[in-house]
């Protein structure tokens, strides 16, 4: 099958969900992908910020391979050594004591949105208080703390007890709060909401705050997470410890996966029976992802974040000064965005992805760049020299 085919038997069985850039991507490798065709591409969005290690990592594959010969799946009505492994392993690197596995970023969302009320019940509480701007999944009730019209439309009534507050100002967030808040939800940088960061004061004053008045602090990690933005978690970066915490993206190095990470005083409220997933934390994601985790730390990744991502964004900030339409370059490590002050990103991202650079569009005007850790300098000079050469011809 050529592409105009798969396109045609795309848009004849698969219903239209997605409005999909023309091109069939058929394999990757590091950094790049080739198309049908058998283009290349750089890929700096990296299936959504989830090929954190590249394409096809040899180390990961081997691991799938092998947990694939002896045991593809078993349920949770047993014991799953690979699954307590890399809870052990999350835990080991972060604040928290359990973890819960689930398929994808909307299911740990909801997890913890279940394990917050749990935990909030016995004195009545089960209001949670989203940010303006997030984005936390499309499943009715992770949709009922997005806030953005364009994600809800035509969806609702979504579930009660869900509130929102504006991004980056405390008293705003003050103002939401009731004595029956179970809950804050934030992201530390906001994705889709076009690479926003939390200020230190707002989210360190805000953890404070939730703190004294025994709310639960659910930090959404799921794009942020694992490595991106220069540590393994974006909450890192601050003086905080979340009470909740969920993964899902790259965990899996590809395959599906989602955490939902707590501390032992919240995780108890969950007992036996109160939640599940069939498929959650089988053992060829969890080998995956222990493989992924291994990666992550021998490879240096998250060290290379912080380092690559200071010389993308530096060469961002020179297209800045050249170009008057570009706005604000933003993010940390990388995991940055490139705020556009004109119409046109939509062009952009195509005539990127013609030469050979896949990006994306987030939020309206802000081009987004997650490209996978093992970038090189010379991988950042090929996807900026391409990026400049596009916004002169703009
Ligand atoms: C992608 C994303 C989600 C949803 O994850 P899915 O796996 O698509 O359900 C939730 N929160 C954030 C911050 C995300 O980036």
């Amino acid at each position: 099958m050529n592409t105009p085919q798969v396109i045609k038997l795309s848009e004849k069985f698969l219903m239209h969900t997605y409005s999909r850039i023309p091109i069939v991507i058929e394999r990757g490798e590091g950094p790049r992908v080739w198309d049908k065709d058998g283009k290349r591409y750089l890929d700096f969005i990296s299936g959504i910020g989830v090929m954190v290690p590249g394409y096809s990592h040899p180390y990961i594959l081997k691991a799938v391979q092998e947990q694939a010969k002896n045991l593809v799946h078993c349920s949770n009505l047993y014991y799953i050594y690979p699954q307590a492994k890399l809870a052990e392993k999350l835990c080991e690197l972060s604040f928290a004591d359990k973890v819960f596995f689930s398929n994808s970023g909307a299911e740990a969302n909801e997890a913890a949105i279940k394990l917050a009320r749990k935990f909030g019940a016995s004195r009545g509480a089960y209001e949670i208080v989203a940010m303006e701007n997030s984005f936390h999944g499309r499943t009715l009730a992770t949709l009922g703390l997005t806030a953005q019209a364009k994600y809800r439309e035509g969806f609702g009534p979504f579930p009660p007890g869900f509130k929102f507050a504006p991004f980056n100002d405390l008293e705003g967030v003050k103002k939401v709060i009731s004595p029956k808040t179970c809950a804050v939800i934030v992201e530390p940088i906001q994705g889709e909401g076009g690479i926003n960061v939390a200020l230190p004061d707002f989210l360190e004053g805000l953890a404070k705050f939730c703190k004294e008045k025994g709310i639960l602090l659910i930090l959404d990690e799921i794009q942020c997470g694992l490595g991106r933005t220069g540590k393994i978690f974006a909450y890192q970066h601050y003086k905080i410890s979340p009470d909740i915490m969920t993964l899902a993206k790259p965990l899996g190095g590809g395959l599906p996966i989602g955490a939902t990470l707590a501390k032992e005083k919240v995780a108890s409220a969950f007992k036996p029976g109160t939640h599940a997933s069939t498929f959650g934390g089988n053992p060829l994601v969890c080998a995956a992802g222990i493989a992924f985790l291994k990666v992550l730390e021998e490879e240096k990744l998250v060290e290379k974040a912080r380092e690559k991502g200071r010389y993308f964004q530096d060469k961002l900030q020179n297209l800045k000064e050249k170009f008057s339409f570009i706005q604000e370059i933003r993010g940390k490590g990388l995991m940055l965005g490139m705020e556009l002050n004109i119409e046109g990103g939509k062009r952009i991202v195509k005539e990127c992805r013609e030469k050979g650079l896949l990006i994306n569009l987030t939020a309206g005007r802000v081009l987004r760049f997650l490209p996978p850790l093992v970038v090189e300098d010379t991988d950042i000079d090929e996807a900026v020299d391409i990026l400049e050469d596009v916004l002169e011809n703009l």
